[in-house]
């Protein structure tokens, strides 16, 4: 009788951290992999807006305070699936397309770096780690929430694409006003905000791999992403 051969294969469920700069399709990408995968998906851009909305909402100053820290306590945030969709709830109810809104754009980056506003969804957005697999997407996810993800993706897209995606972005969500040239200074005035301010900046992980997707349609960046993803021992829980 032959030896019984025994295969052993590493397999374990991966923390994806898709960063970079505003509209450039990062929860695109990361929202097909986490379901190619099987994986949950955290939008904590979507994060930062409800915190915004809230503020808005409240009337509230983006600045710290006592304010800013009851307002931060008294907020919940929650993902559920709908329709195999990840949607966002503030305190139980779905802010939905309000958080694309104009104002929202416009204040996201200021409340962004806000020191309390960034530990407060940071611990949040650790807590989502869980050992059934997550991709997130965002601004510091391989930098700062998970240094140890075990893979980065840095995106990038030529800023006239990526401004073209918004408007349509925007117009989805009922804001009509915009024009194209105003949703490009929208997003480079983000950049540049989201890239200095003082605490975990936008930047690039030393170990992340890059992605320029400015000429790749999204089953194109999938598949582009999946076969690193499986290289690295990505399988389903
Ligand atoms: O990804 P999205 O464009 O929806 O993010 C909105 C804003 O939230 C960003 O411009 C940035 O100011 C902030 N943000 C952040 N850190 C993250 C994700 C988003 O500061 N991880």
């Amino acid at each position: 009788m032959g030896a019984k051969v025994r295969y052993y294969c590493r397999v374990k469920a991966l923390t994806i951290a898709v960063d970079g700069y505003a509209s450039c399709g990062k929860s695109t990408l990361a929202k097909d992999l986490a379901s190619a995968l099987g994986y949950q998906y955290i939008d904590s851009g979507a994060m930062y807006r409800a915190v915004t909305w809230y503020l808005l909402q409240h009337r509230l100053e983006a600045e710290e305070g006592e304010n800013l820290q009851r307002a931060l306590s008294d907020i919940a945030i929650d993902f559920v699936t709908q329709s195999g969709e990840t949607v966002l709830l503030l305190n139980g109810k779905e802010p939905g397309l309000a958080l694309r809104s104009k104002e929202v754009n416009r204040m996201v980056s200021p409340v962004s770096a806000l020191h309390s506003v960034r530990i407060a969804m940071v611990e949040r957005q650790r807590a989502f780690a869980t050992r059934a697999g997550l991709t997130m997407d965002g601004r510091d996810i391989g930098t700062y929430v998970f240094p140890e993800a075990e893979l980065k993706i840095f995106v990038q897209s030529r800023p006239e694409i990526r401004a073209a995606r918004r408007l349509a972005e925007l117009r989805k969500a009922g804001e009509l006003q915009w024009t194209l040239e105003e949703v490009l200074a929208n997003l480079r005035e983000r950049d540049t905000m989201d890239s200095n301010r003082d605490f975990a900046p936008l930047r690039r992980a030393d170990d992340a791999v890059d992605l320029d997707n400015s000429d790749l349609n999204r089953e194109e960046q999938l598949a582009w992403a999946l076969e690193l993803a499986l290289a690295r021992g990505a399988v389903r829980p």
